[in-house]
């Protein structure tokens, strides 16, 4: 907050003393302020250190916290309606789940019907899959982050069945949200599931067996790209689940977990 608007927020809070009536805030609001707030904190903590301003939102002693900035933004993507079509046709907005220090954050596409019944990504047939490719590594879904491109299930028509891709449009317009998770979270590696994350992420249109397999960046976070779990359910294929294993023993090498020769040998 700058000096000016500091000035006329004292200012007023004065006029409110003065006149003795109780100051009335919605909790949404106060939820902001305290985000704000905390963020404000975490900068002015940061400037005295000496280190530059991309440090926004570290955990600095009894400072802002990954989880606060996040709720922030939940709820401001709680009541979008920039896509209307989708704000009229979702049960709810599916944000992200997980551990909001996660080192390990996972794109994918968009919630199915599943998840927009439940309000959490992944938690369908190929979220169950995603759990168990995480589990292989070691991980439980709270240890990592797990969000999507668009945050609305993509609309069906009437009796249609199944779930629809996102457009281009509808990415672009949510994609704003997944960069802001992206910031705050900082995790040290990233995993894009699936063409429609890379394109949602990186704006890169290419077929996926020349993209997965290989390291890229995002914003100079280290990118992993990955057959969709979905995929992986169209095509029991051992050799498709030994290409997403790979994918993932290279993860968690960049993470220096720990390997087994069980782990090394999965789907072999
Ligand atoms: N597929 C996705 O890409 N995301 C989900 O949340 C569920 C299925």
């Amino acid at each position: 907050m700058t000096q000016p608007a500091l000035d006329l927020v004292i200012a007023a809070l004065e006029k409110i003393r003065e006149s003795e009536r109780a100051p009335r805030a919605s909790k949404t609001a106060l939820e902001r302020l305290q985000a704000g707030v905390l963020a404000a904190v975490s900068i002015i903590a940061t400037a005295d250190s000496g280190e530059c301003s991309a440090a926004q939102g570290q955990q600095v002693e009894g400072g802002p916290n990954k989880a606060n900035l996040l709720a922030a933004v939940r709820e401001r993507v709680s009541d979008c309606t920039k896509c209307e079509h989708l704000a009229c046709s979702r049960t709810q907005t599916v944000f992200g789940v997980g551990n909001p220090n996660a080192d390990l954050m996972f794109i994918g596409e968009a919630p199915g019907a599943d998840e927009d019944a439940q309000g959490e990504p992944f938690v369908g047939r190929a979220g169950q899959l995603l759990t168990r490719i995480l589990k292989a590594m070691n991980f439980e879904r709270e240890d990592v982050y797990i969000a999507n491109i668009l945050k609305c299930r993509p609309d069906m028509p009437i009796g249609g069945f199944g779930n629809r891709p996102p457009t281009p449009t509808e990415m672009q317009t949510c994609r704003p949200y997944l960069v802001e998770q992206i910031d705050i979270i900082q995790p040290s590696v990233l995993v894009a599931l699936g063409a429609v994350a890379v394109e949602g992420l990186l704006g890169t249109r290419a077929a996926m067996r020349e993209l997965r397999g290989r390291w890229h960046t995002y914003n100079s976070i280290p990118l992993m790209i990955t057959y969709h779990p979905a995929y992986l359910l169209r095509n029991q294929a051992p050799s498709e689940k030994r290409k997403v294993w790979e994918d993932m023993l290279q993860v968690m090498e960049r993470l220096e977990r720990p390997i087994s020769e069980r782990q090394r040998n999965y789907f072999l």
